[in-house]
């Protein structure tokens, strides 16, 4: 199936009578017919369903139309994007360990990374995006135990080569985390590039309506988790009667032991309502992306022919520092995210802000309604100056997510923004 027709059919088959949308299921709770059948199910929690806090049917019809999408071999999704990357990076690393990430990841990542696990011990090696190899090589330690970047990143619109940063990893026999949020599979699909595990954050482009906030993470099943870099995929896990992940769910070990560990300890698993929510917004995700690239670029465009405006971020567009790594991992487009930085910094960026009526400013992106945000006083107002500069963020640097009105209407309301500044 091509990604049109996957994104409405895959993971959900109904048989003679059966509804024909996924049904919601709003129930914490599996009924057996006897103590040893449920016994069973605990012995293999993949042959059925044991409770809500870490699988459910409405919700395992959407992790397998995501795996297909992305073209992985099983996914688990969570409560939220940030989830998303918490538990995949638990699931490799314990206290004492570190890992390699890009340092434009997106501002709540990177704080997640920098404070969050550094007190539970773990720590975050950030390398720039653009580092050669040798470079790249250089920032591993004997504990790292994964890479993690964004395939297009949030808010600084640098674009991941992804295929240099899995040789790397792979040749230091760890696993490649890419957090494909913004290209999403319709415009990349990391693991066709060697990245090792997928994420996303959901309540962007999958849901796209802005009426769930969610994550999903996606195994390729590809990495091979026995090099003896990852004793917790093949010892015998005390917590779970022995179990070796390796041996025993071969297929999918990474998502298996993210499901079995840790959402049954942390219970960040979205509920059924909100899954029947987001696959509505992944059955249109093939055709809304193609409309979001196309009035982005146009945008884009127009926004690098303004005088007041100082830079124009939009890998697509000819010239772009990312140009040739965009027409390589999204040559469709770099979706609908646009980033300028305002003439006069961040006192003329608030004033063409507020000068919008039809495009909101809110803490959001990857809509399906224009929206605007200032990251300097938003997302990343928690980063120092010097994370600021990491991050590619400038004061007034605007993040200019295009929704899907027509392109027109979103020009003349950009004119607005512009009228106002002096
Ligand atoms: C929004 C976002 C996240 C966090 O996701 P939430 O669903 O808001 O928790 C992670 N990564 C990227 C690239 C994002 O844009």
């Amino acid at each position: 199936m091509k990604i049109e027709t996957q994104c409405l059919h895959e993971g959900y088959t109904p048989k003679n009578g059966e509804p024909r949308v996924v049904p919601i299921v709003q129930s914490t709770t599996y009924v057996y017919d006897s103590t040893k059948a449920v016994g069973d199910v605990f012995d293999d929690p993949t042959l059925s369903l044991i409770y809500s806090r870490f699988e459910n049917p409405t919700t395992d019809a959407i992790e397998k139309k995501i795996a297909a999408l992305e073209g992985g071999v099983a996914a688990m999704c969570t409560s939220s994007g940030q989830a998303a990357s918490l538990i995949s990076i638990l699931n490799l690393c314990s206290a004492g360990d570190s890992f390699i990430a890009a340092s434009t990841i997106y501002g709540g990542t990177i704080n997640l990374f920098a404070v969050t696990l550094k007190k539970l011990g773990i720590e975050c090696i950030f390398v720039n995006p653009d580092a050669s190899d040798d470079e790249l090589r250089k920032a591993f330690k004997p504990n790292t135990k994964c890479v993690f970047g964004e395939t297009i990143a949030n808010p600084a619109l640098t674009v991941l080569d992804i295929e240099k940063f899995a040789k790397i990893a792979h040749e230091k026999g760890v696993p490649l985390i890419v957090d494909n949020t913004f290209a999403t599979p319709v415009l990349c699909r990391p693991i066709e590039w060697g990245a090792d595990i997928v994420i996303h954050s959901t309540s962007k482009y999958m849901d796209g309506h802005a009426v769930q906030v969610g994550g999903v993470i996606v195994d390729s099943g590809k990495f091979d988790f026995t090099n003896g870099n990852f004793p917790d995929f093949t010892e015998p896990d005390e917590s779970y009667h022995g179990v070796v992940y390796t041996r025993d769910y071969a297929f999918a070990p990474f998502i298996v032991k993210a499901r079995m560990q840790l959402m049954r300890d942390f219970g960040c698993y979205p509920a059924a309502n909100s899954s029947f929510l987001l696959n509505l917004g992944l059955e249109t995700l093939a055709v809304r992306m193609k409309q979001y690239c196309e009035n982005a670029l146009k945008i884009a465009k127009f926004f690098k022919e303004q005088d007041k405006i100082e830079e124009v971020i939009y890998p697509s567009l000819e010239g772009d520092k990312y140009y040739e790594l965009a027409k390589k991992y999204v040559p469709m487009g770099s979706s609908g995210v646009i980033s300028i930085v305002v003439k006069g910094g961040r006192d003329n960026a608030i004033k063409f802000m507020d000068a919008l009526e039809l495009a909101s400013n809110e803490v959001h992106v990857a809509d399906i309604r224009t929206c605007v945000l200032h990251p300097a006083s938003a997302t990343h107002r928690q980063l120092t100056d010097e994370q600021l500069v990491a991050a590619g963020i400038n004061g007034g640097m605007i993040r200019f997510s295009c929704g899907l009105e027509n392109v027109d209407d979103i020009i003349a309301d950009i004119q607005k923004g512009l009228d106002a500044i002096d």
